[in-house]
């Protein structure tokens, strides 16, 4: 009852102030006395004056009968105080509030005389009221003046309220008003154009019924004509402004024939610019390679000298044993001269002997001869024995020359060994710890990097004089950066590379990039670095795939549209690989999608997922040596690495970025790069992240190649073809300007995962050297698909792909129906984002539905992607270009001969059977240029002819192209020297 009361005199909300102070009841009801002659205030001066002659005994009874009677309110108040109070409730008008305040201290000053008045009527009438009664309720009134400020307070700010909620609709009025005023000068302007489209009207009809008048006048007069008439003189002059027009024409006809000349000379000149540059390129490798040459030319002029004072001396102990040799061949010529003396005196002795002379001279002249024979005999005997004294003199110096040989020999080769240190004078040794002493003092090398070459030096390392040599005529820079190598590769085993990236293989692959992350990674791992990967966390990974898969207990928070959100981190490894999931605590449900891409908010989902991976290696305190970041979707990383996180003292790694197909660049408007805290600003730019095609676009990709210390992609031809206009989709100018840090390194592919003789998912497992297994395969699949099995040489075609414009679709389907006439077998594995692509090649499913030769199976299924893989004799790849392009590398490994289109990577790793200009041993499949269907039914048709006509040829070919080593060993040691030089070029800097 009291709160309905108070309610009624201050309106809403006092009951509030009321309960929440619950004053005792006495407080109240003087309260409501005292409200009662607030509401007075609002009364006319003359009516309060009345009140007052009216009202004291009234409301001194009250105020008694307060004190007994506690159930008596406000109400019975009101109600004896007639129309005058009841009135007054109405209150507190919300624009009062100023003189409201302002008559605060007068409210209480008139109740403080009021009561004063009582006080005095009191005395006379009833002068048993005590004192006290009386102060105490004075004090109660000063309470209940407290409660009404509050009230007043509550309804000054309600009255704030209702006077703002005025102002808003007093806003929509005037703008409704303003709406309206305009409607109606809308419709005046549109009355008034209707008003002028009537007048218009009927100039028009006036017009033509003058027009059609004068025809009728004109038809009547035609002939009369003469040629003075205005009307024939227009008509001239008509005439002759047309002849002049066509004359207009025919001259801009000719400029734009001479225009479309020009144009159809620009492709060529690009043409020839593209090859310019690509011989430019050429001939850089070449001056780079030439370099290198000259700078190992030193350090073989060393051993050069080496080696000439080794055969000066080998020279002289030739001409030594030439001479030792020189004299048992005279011995042996004087032996023959007395061997033929001998022969002679012999024949003469035995024709004496024949004749027989009997005469005493005869006797004597043989005794003589007798003698001299002896004496010759002896000098032979003699002769002989120096001969052979002589020969074992020659076969001993002899033996002692090969002997010195082979000991020169060994000694040079441990020289070789050795380095040739020792011949390396002193001077050398101190000149290098001078230069590191050097380098230390201009603090450009650490205390602990100068006293480890200090030590190299100290012990005559090999490396380090290698190291000297190799960069003796570099700049300082770069001499540096080659001696930090040294150090780097003496205290750590391996590098610390953090992978960050959209797939990996088996567990979340769309296409190639899944492959390169694991086998890339694997690689690497296997030569000794510590290799890491984050991906997202997807709903739909084969999760079966994930070994030892846990949440850790942390949240990672990260940054996001102004705000930090909350991310899960899993762990687990995948072959072998550790592996870092995030998972997004993120409303928008990122990567819970049921698919890898292709959403509307895809920009965002990877700005957010690049932002929660640098967040996530920085949090943990990870100390990378490379971050390599892969496609658009985590090009992101390479600017918020430098901008943000490198400021914040994350800053021990280098980015390496690679763009697997520079057709997908990640672009969106500006705006949309703000979310993950990057600069718009900033990076707008021309020169930063703005996109080619218009100013307010950002470009993922762009960003990526401007902000990475190495920009990769993925084979070396298609690393020239996007320099080109046509090629790099917008950034052939970026690339160029970036040009000395963007390589082109072919991928190479996992040969565990693809190995036709451990390959679990085919149905008879083979190798090169015995083919067998893969017959059986060919069988199976037929079985399988319900294709013809009755001729068993009946060449199979296989593709597998993406169903994009990039594979050259229109190609693809026109293989199908070449297979066929062939008299081939063809079975495709694809599945294609584009709808009516995916639409098209339904159809022509359909219409091969039960067919004996031909089966699409439109879906992705890794498994039957091995099996296809293994029982293809041909494989088709007519891409209109190619990346790098994994299929023709896996198609090889399973004896699948590729026909390929020769663009990019495919050029890089396909070389035709029949072109002479190529040796033999790199011949591997077949090619061609043309994008057309000629140039691939040609193609077909010379695998077709070499399969049927020479079935054993074809076996070579299989076997060679399924030896060929496509294994990521190679392209993993391109990666890892990139990396290494990065490393320690940063090295150097960071002490420059
Ligand atoms: P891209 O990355 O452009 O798609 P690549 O040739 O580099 O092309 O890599 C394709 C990879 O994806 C290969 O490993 C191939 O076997 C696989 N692949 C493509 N389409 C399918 C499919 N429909 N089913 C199974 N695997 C597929």
């Amino acid at each position: 009852m009291a709160s309905v009361a108070c309610s009624l005199v201050l309106g809403r909300g006092f009951s509030c102030a009321n309960t929440l102070t619950r004053p005792p009841i006495a407080c109240l009801r003087l309260s409501r006395a005292v409200s009662c002659k607030m509401r007075n205030r609002h009364l006319s001066s003359q009516q309060k004056r009345q009140q007052f002659k009216r009202a004291p005994t009234e409301q001194l009874s009250l105020n008694m009968n307060a004190q007994s009677h506690d159930n008596i309110g406000c109400e019975a108040e009101e109600a004896s105080s007639a129309g005058a109070s009841h009135s007054s409730q109405i209150t507190i008008p919300s624009n009062d509030a100023e003189s409201d305040s302002n008559s605060e201290t007068d409210v209480a000053v008139s109740s403080f005389e009021e009561t004063n008045m009582i006080e005095n009527n009191d005395e006379q009438e009833h002068p048993s009221i005590r004192l006290e009664d009386l102060i105490a309720m004075i004090r109660n009134a000063e309470k209940n003046i407290l409660l009404l400020n509050q009230a007043r307070v509550y309804a000054l700010e309600e009255l704030d309220k209702i006077l703002s909620e005025k102002e808003a609709l007093q806003a929509e009025i005037n703008n409704l008003e303003m709406k309206l005023a305009e409607t109606d000068a809308r419709i005046k302007v549109a009355a008034q154009e209707k008003i002028n489209v009537e007048l218009l009207e009927n100039q028009l009809k006036k017009l033509k019924t003058e027009i059609s008048s004068r025809n009728s006048i004109e038809e009547g007069k035609h002939g009369t004509l003469d040629d003075e008439s205005p009307l024939v003189l227009e008509l001239n002059d008509l005439r002759k402004e047309n002849a002049l027009l066509k004359d207009d024409i025919q001259m801009l006809k000719l400029k734009v024939a001479d225009v479309s000349k020009t144009e159809e000379r620009l492709p060529s000149l690009e043409k020839r610019h593209s090859l310019l540059e690509a011989s430019l390129m050429e001939l850089q490798s070449q001056l780079s390679n030439a370099q290198d040459n000259v700078s190992r030319l030193a350090s073989l002029r060393y051993e050069c000298k080496a080696l000439s004072d080794k055969v000066e001396n080998l020279q002289a102990l030739f001409n030594d044993a030439s001479i030792v040799m020189d004299q048992p061949s005279l011995g042996l010529q004087q032996y023959h001269e007395l061997q033929k003396k001998v022969d002679k005196i012999e024949a003469l002795v035995t024709e004496a002997t024949v004749s027989k002379f009997p005469s005493e001279n005869f006797q004597h002249y043989d005794e003589t001869l007798r003698e001299k024979i002896e004496l010759s005999e002896k000098r032979l005997w003699e002769s002989d024995q120096e001969i052979h004294s002589q020969i074992q003199l020659f076969q001993e110096s002899v033996r002692e020359f090969h002997d010195s040989l082979e000991r020169l020999k060994e000694e040079s080769k441990k020289r070789s060994q050795e380095l040739s240190l020792e011949n390396l004078p002193q001077e050398f040794w101190s000149r290098l710890l001078l230069i590191i002493d050097g380098w230390l003092l201009e603090k450009k090398i650490s205390v602990n990097d100068a006293k480890m070459l200090r030590e190299m030096t100290w012990k005559k390392d090999a490396r380090i004089r290698d190291a000297y040599l190799a960069s003796r005529s570099k700049s300082e820079h770069e001499k540096l950066a080659t001696f930090l190598k040294l150090t780097y590769s003496r205290t750590s085993p391996g590098m610390h590379i953090i992978h960050i990236a959209a797939e990996m293989a088996p567990v979340a692959k769309v296409g190639g990039l899944g492959d390169v992350i694991s086998g890339l990674g694997k690689a690497l791992q296997r030569k000794g670095h510590m290799v890491e990967i984050v991906l997202p966390k997807y709903d739909c990974m084969q999760y079966d795939l994930i070994a030892d898969m846990k949440a850790l207990d942390v949240v990672v928070e990260s940054y996001f549209d102004g705000r930090l959100f909350s991310n899960k981190i899993w762990v687990g490894t995948i072959e072998g690989l550790p592996v870092y999931f995030i998972e997004p605590h993120h409303p928008a449900k990122f990567f819970w999608r049921g698919k890898y891409y292709g959403e509307h908010d895809d920009f965002k989902r990877f700005s957010f997922f690049s932002r929660a991976a640098v967040e996530l290696l920085y949090q943990a305190g990870k100390k990378p040596d490379i971050i390599h970041c892969h496609d658009w979707q985590t090009a992101f990383v390479a600017p918020l690495y430098w901008d943000i996180y490198a400021a914040k003292g994350f800053n021990s790694a280098r980015i390496c970025f690679t763009c697997h197909n520079f057709e997908y660049q990640g672009t969106a408007p500006a705006s949309e790069l703000v979310s993950c805290g990057l600069d718009v600003h900033q990076l707008n730019r021309p020169d930063r992240m703005q996109d080619h095609s218009a100013q307010d676009k950002v470009n993922a990709v762009k960003g990526a190649i401007v902000f990475s210390n190495i920009v990769t992609t993925v084979s070396p031809t298609y690393a020239q073809e996007v320099r080109t206009i046509e090629g790099g989709r917008g950034l052939h100018e970026t690339l160029k300007s970036h040009s000395k840090k963007f390589v082109g390194i072919l991928n190479g592919i996992d040969t565990d995962a693809w190995n036709p003789s451990t390959d679990n998912y085919i149905s008879v497992q083979y190798s090169a050297d015995d083919l067998q297994g893969k017959a059986e395969n060919k069988d199976a699949i037929r079985k399988r698909l319900k294709l013809s099995r009755s001729e068993g040489s009946q060449p199979l075609v296989g593709c597998i792909t993406r169903l994009v414009p990039q594979k050259g679709v229109h190609l693809i389907r026109h293989a199908i129906y070449c297979a066929l006439e062939l008299g081939g077998q063809f079975v495709l594995l694809g599945s294609s984002p584009v709808p009516h692509i995916q639409r098209e090649f339904e159809d022509i499913a359909n219409h091969f539905q039960s067919h004996s030769h031909i089966r699409l199976l439109l879906k992705y299924d890794d498994a039957l992607s091995h099996l296809i893989y293994a029982a293809s004799d041909m494989f088709i790849i007519p891409s209109m270009f190619e990346p790098c392009g994994l299929t023709q590398m896996i198609a090889m490994r399973y004896g699948s001969v590729p026909i390929v289109r020769k663009t990019g990577g495919l050029n890089d790793s396909v070389f035709d059977v029949d072109d002479n200009t190529i040796p033999e041993q790199y011949q591997n499949g077949f090619t061609f240029v043309a994008p057309d269907e000629q140039g691939l039914s040609s193609a077909m048709e010379r695998a077709f002819q070499h399969y049927i006509r020479s079935p054993e040829s074809w076996q070579q070919l299989v076997q060679k192209d399924m030896r060929l080593d496509f294994s990521w060993d190679s392209s993993a040691s391109q990666y890892e020297e990139l990396y290494e030089r990065s490393v320690a070029r940063a090295r150097a800097a960071a002490r420059v």
